[in-house]
C-alpha cells in the first residue's frame, strides 16, 4: 500500500508526464490540478512549469522542511 503522500506523488508524476506529452509545458494559461504531496488530499493548481520548478506541489505551508 502507498501512503497518501506517496500516492499524491505518483498521481502528480503521471499528470506531469501527460502534460509533457501534450506539449503544454510552457503555457502559463494551462494549469493542471495536482495533489498536495504531504498527503492531505488537497488540490493544488499549478502550471506544469511551476510544478517542475518546485519539484512537486504543495499548498502554502504544507511543504515539509
Ligand atoms: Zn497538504
Amino acid at each position: 500500500m502507498y501512503s497518501p503522500a506517496e500516492l499524491a506523488r505518483l498521481v502528480n508524476d503521471e499528470t506531469r508526464a501527460l502534460a509533457q506529452d501534450l506539449d503544454t509545458e510552457t503555457d502559463p494559461d494551462n494549469p493542471y490540478q495536482f495533489l498536495c504531496e504531504d498527503g492531505c488530499g488537497a488540490k493544488v493548481v499549478l502550471t506544469l512549469a511551476a510544478y517542475i520548478a518546485a519539484n512537486g506541489a504543495w499548498l502554502d505551508g504544507h511543504k515539509p522542511a
